[in-house]
C-alpha cells in the first residue's frame, strides 16, 4: 500500500527523523490559512505548494493542457491562492503517472527548507527497501539527489552506494557512519546524517514497509539534515498489525477494478491484453499467463481467487474483468485440490446464469479432483462455456474463440 507524502512525513516525525514541517490542505482557501501559519512558524514569506498524489516526478510534472508544475515555491498569499487553485481537482501528469495522470485532492504547503541561511544547500538520496535476492534490507544513497535516480543508476551506478542490513542484528553503528562518509559529509552535518539515517532505519522497520525514499534528503545551509520528500511503501500483508496505517489508505488513488477486487478477497491485477483470466492460487495465474502468451494470446489480467473458489467469488470474477472492454474472451482455469471442480464448476454455471448473459465467450479448464464431473457439468449446461482438462487444449481454445 501507498501513502501520501505528508503522511510518510508525519510518520518518520515520530520516529525522530527531521522533515521539512508542513501542513496540508483541500482547498486554496485553507491551502492560503496553512501558508500563513508556515509563514508565521518559519518567520519566511516562502514556501512550497506540493501535489499530494501516489507518483513522484511532481517537480517536473505539469497540470494538463497547462504549464503549472506539480510543485512549486510561492512567496505570497496570492500566489498560494493561484497555485493551489490550479493544482486542486486537475489532474498531474508526471513521467510515474503515464499519460492519464492522477488528479490531486490535497495540496501540502510546506516550509521553504533550502534557504533559512547564506550557503548553498545540497540535496542528496536516501531509500531503503527490501532486497529480495540478498534476503535482507538495502540502504541506497547517493550524492545526485534531486534528481531521477533511474537516471543515476543507469549513467553512473558508481554514485549509488548501497549498505546491506544483516536482518540477525539491524542497522550497526557503523554502518550508518559508513553512509554518511561515503556521501562525503563532515563535521556536525556528518553526525545529523548518521543519526537521520538510524531514525529513517526504525520507521522504516517499525511501519513494515517494503520501501522508504527520501529524494531529496536535504543538507540546509545551517547543516541541518532532513526529509523534503517521502515516498512510502507498506508490505500489505502486515495492515493486519499496522492499524493506524491502514487507515491512510486512499482507495481514490487506486484503480477502482482493483478496489472491487481487493473488496471481494481477490487479487486482481489489470494488464493490457484481451484475454481475461480467473484462476485459483498465485502460481498457477502466473504459469496460465505464460501459456496464453505462448499461444500467442496477451493476457487482460492476473486475478488469482483463492483457493476456496465458489459461486461468490466466480461470480465476483467474472463481473471484474467484463468491466475491461479489452476482454474478448475469458479462461478460467481451476484446480481442484481443495476445492472440488464439480463445485467450481456448479459454481460457473450458476454465476452465469446470475450475470445474465456473458457477451464473450468462455474457455473453462478444470483439473483436479473430480475434473471429469466438472466438465460434463459445463458442457451439459447449455451456456456459451467450452471446456478442457488438459492445459495446452486450453490455451489452444482460447486462441480459437478469439478468431
Ligand atoms: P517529486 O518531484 O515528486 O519528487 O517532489 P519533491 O518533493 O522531491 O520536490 C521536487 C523538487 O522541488 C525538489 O527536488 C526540490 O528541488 C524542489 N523543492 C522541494 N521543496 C523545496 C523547498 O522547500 N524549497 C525550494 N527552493 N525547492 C524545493
Ligand atoms: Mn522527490
Amino acid at each position: 500500500m501507498n501513502i501520501h507524502e505528508y503522511q510518510g512525513k508525519e510518520i518518520l516525525a515520530k520516529y525522530g527523523v527531521r522533515i521539512q514541517r508542513g501542513i496540508v490542505a483541500d482547498s486554496p482557501d485553507r491551502a492560503v490559512s496553512a501558508y500563513k501559519e508556515i509563514a508565521k512558524m518559519t518567520n519566511s514569506k516562502f514556501a512550497v505548494v506540493k501535489s499530494q498524489i501516489h507518483a513522484g516526478g511532481r517537480g517536473k510534472g505539469k497540470i494538463v493542457g497547462t504549464e503549472q508544475r506539480g510543485v512549486q515555491l510561492a512567496k505570497s498569499p496570492e500566489d498560494v491562492k493561484e497555485i493551489s487553485t490550479n493544482l486542486l481537482h486537475n489532474t498531474l501528469v508526471t513521467h510515474q503517472t503515464g499519460p492519464e495522470g492522477k488528479v490531486v485532492n490535497k495540496v501540502l504547503i510546506a516550509e521553504d527548507a533550502y534557504y533559512p541561511g547564506d550557503s548553498e544547500p545540497k540535496e542528496y538520496y536516501m531509500s531503503i527497501l527490501l532486497d529480495r535476492a540478498k534476503a535482507c534490507n538495502v540502504i541506497m544513497a547517493s550524492t545526485e539527489g534531486g534528481m531521477d535516480i533511474e537516471e543515476v543508476a543507469e549513467n553512473s551506478p558508481e554514485k549509488i552506494i548501497k549498505e546491506w542490513i544483516d536482518p540477525r542484528v539491524g542497522l550497526q553503528g557503523f554502518q550508518a557512519r559508513k553512509v554518511a562518509n561515503k556521501l562525503g559529509l563532515t563535521g556536525a552535518a556528518n553526525k545529523e546524517m548518521v543519526k537521520f539515517i538510524y531514525a529513517l532505519y526504525q520507521a522504516y522497520e517499525g511501519t513494515d514497509s517494503s520501501m522508504f525514499e527520501i529524494n531529496p534528503v536535504l543538507k540546509t545551509s545551517d547543516d541541518k539534515i532532513l526529509a523534503v520528500d517521502a515516498k512510502v511503501n507498506i508490505d500489505d500483508n502486515a495492515l493486519y498489525r499496522q492499524k493506524d496505517i491502514a487507515e491512510l489508505r486512499d482507495k481514490s488513488e487506486e484503480d477502482p477494478m482493483e478496489v472491487e477486487a481487493s473488496e471481494s478477497d481477490l487479487n486482481y491485477v489489470k494488464l493490457d491484453g484481451n484475454v481475461g483470466c480467473m484462476v485459483n492460487g498465485a502460481g498457477l495465474a502466473m504459469a496460465t499467463m505464460d501459456i496464453i502468451k505462448l499461444y500467442g494470446g496477451e493476457p487482460a489480467n492476473f486475478l488469482d481467487v483463492g483457493g476456496g473458489a465458489n459461486a461468490q467469488t466466480v461470480e465476483a470474477g467474472f463481473r471484474i474483468i467484463l468491466k475491461d472492454p479489452n476482454v474478448k474472451a475469458i479462461f478460467v482455469n481451476i484446480f481442484g485440490g481443495i476445492v472440488r471442480c464439480d463445485r467450481v464448476a456448479n459454481g460457473i454455471v450458476e454465476a452465469y446464469k446470475s450475470i445474465g448473459e456473458i457477451p464473450v465467450p468462455i474457455v473453462v479448464r478444470l483439473q483436479g479432483t473430480n475434473a471429469e464431473e466438472g466438465a460434463k457439468i459445463i458442457n451439459e449446461s447449455g451456456l456459451k462455456v467450452s471446456s478442457a482438462v488438459k492445459l495446452k487444449e486450453a490455451a489452444e481454445l482460447v486462441q480459437s474463440v478469439l478468431k
